[in-house]
């Protein structure tokens, strides 16, 4: 297949697309913007893939262009930040539902194939904590086909991103049934893995908690739990997710046409709060060195970390059944493992640009020591229990 991947500069778009070249069958033209990770995995020099860069909002002629000259297109353009949801609603509802509509409604015209890249998101929140229960005490898993959706006021504008990625599903299901478009949605679960994020002490911005986590460690700022970090996530190694998605994009006998499949590793929950005592953990265990900081944690209001107008997710869980069962599918990666592969790599970034920096600012190179490589442990030690 010709594939289009639009967003390919991203942390999903980087993995996928270094997958599909590294799997050798279909030929990929990766738009996006920005193309420094895309640079970083070394992707360049492969004669299958394409680089287009192309912003989607500016250029109508050459996106439809595009779209009509390949078999597939994957739509991985998109705000996804939670900091963003609360700053620059606008800017979130325009790029994830306007822009990405226009990509459809082009596959539409042309007779593509489009996978739509959604959010578990649009489950909102859980019962339990409509009903003013603790979600822990409620087994609440999302079922792609079967859940209804939960959102708070619109004075939470937090929820315009999931309502924008909600609508947008509805619309790409409509067309399946009045234009018989063959579409397929992924609503992710927390995926994190190498080329995530960045941290915020070396670039300005809001990220995910992940990397505020790992610039506490590597930077001694505080491990801030906002409201308490009581809310449960589950982690899904990008690795894993990937392999999914590969599944879907061979789509065998058309299963995933008009079907929505979540991606995620319900075992793999934990509360904020846990996962900061545990990334605290695995960092003295793994990872510190001599005079490396140790970071306090504690509790910040969501309204001072995020601004006005935030609401938490209470719970994730993903029902994989469909993917299990229609694409053989199932995550590999336990919820430690998840962690530790993940801070590894923001570790080896920090110490590689310490390193350059030492040897940038030493007198001379040759005779200046530089930090001693990671130290890396086995894994082993059971997750702490809640
Ligand atoms: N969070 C936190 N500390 C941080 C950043 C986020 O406690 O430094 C919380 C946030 O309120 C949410 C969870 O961590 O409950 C996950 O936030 P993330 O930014 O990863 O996005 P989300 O999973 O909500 O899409």
């Amino acid at each position: 297949m010709k594939i289009l991947i639009l967003g390919a500069g991203g942390f999903i778009g980087v993995n996928l697309t270094e997958r599909l070249l590294r799997e050798g069958i279909h030929k990929i033209t990766a738009v996006d913007i920005e193309k420094d990770k895309l640079q970083e995995v070394g992707v360049f020099d492969d004669p299958r893939l394409r680089y287009l860069h192309l912003d989607i909002r500016k250029d109508n002629d050459t996106l439809e262009q595009e779209t009509k000259d390949h078999d597939l297109v994957i739509d991985l353009v998109a705000l996804a930040n939670p900091a963003l949801y609360v700053t620059d609603p606008l800017g979130v509802f325009k790029l994830n539902f306007t822009e990405n509509l226009k990509i459809v409604e082009y596959c539409v015209k042309h007779e593509k194939r489009i996978i739509q890249f959604s959010t578990c998101e649009v489950y909102g929140m859980t019962a339990a904590s409509v009903v003013g229960k603790d979600p822990g005490e409620m087994p609440c898993p999302f079922i792609e086909d079967e859940t209804p959706m939960i959102m708070g006021p619109i004075k939470n504008h937090r929820w315009i991103y999931a309502c924008a990625k909600q609508l947008l599903e509805r619309v790409l299901h409509a067309y399946g049934l009045q234009y018989d478009l063959k579409y397929t949605v992924i609503r992710p679960f927390n995926f994190i893995g190498p080329r995530i994020d960045y941290l915020p002490s070396e670039k300005a911005g809001n990220p995910r908690v992940f990397s505020h986590f790992m610039n506490a460690l590597l930077y001694g700022t505080p491990m801030r739990l906002v409201d308490g970090g009581k809310a449960y996530r589950a982690y899904t190694i990008i690795d894993d997710a990937v392999d999914c998605m590969v599944r879907i994009i061979e789509n065998p006998d058309g299963v995933c046409d008009k079907q929505i499949f979540n991606i995620g590793t319900p075992e793999n929950e934990i509360t904020i709060k846990e996962m900061a005592y545990l990334m605290r953990d695995i960092f003295d265990e793994n990872f510190r060195q001599d005079g490396d900081p140790f970071p306090e944690i504690i509790s910040v209001p969501s309204e001072e970390f995020y601004g006005k107008g935030y609401e938490d997710c209470d719970r994730r869980i993903a029902d994989i059944t469909k993917a299990t069962e229609l694409l053989g599918w199932k995550p590999t990666h336990d919820l430690r493992s998840v962690i530790y592969k993940t801070m590894e790599y923001f570790v080896d970034q920090h110490r590689a640009k310490q390193r350059r920096h030492e040897t940038a600012s030493a007198p001379s190179p040759a005779t200046e020591a530089v930090s001693a490589p990671v130290r890396k442990r086995r894994l082993g030690e059971e997750v702490p229990s809640r």
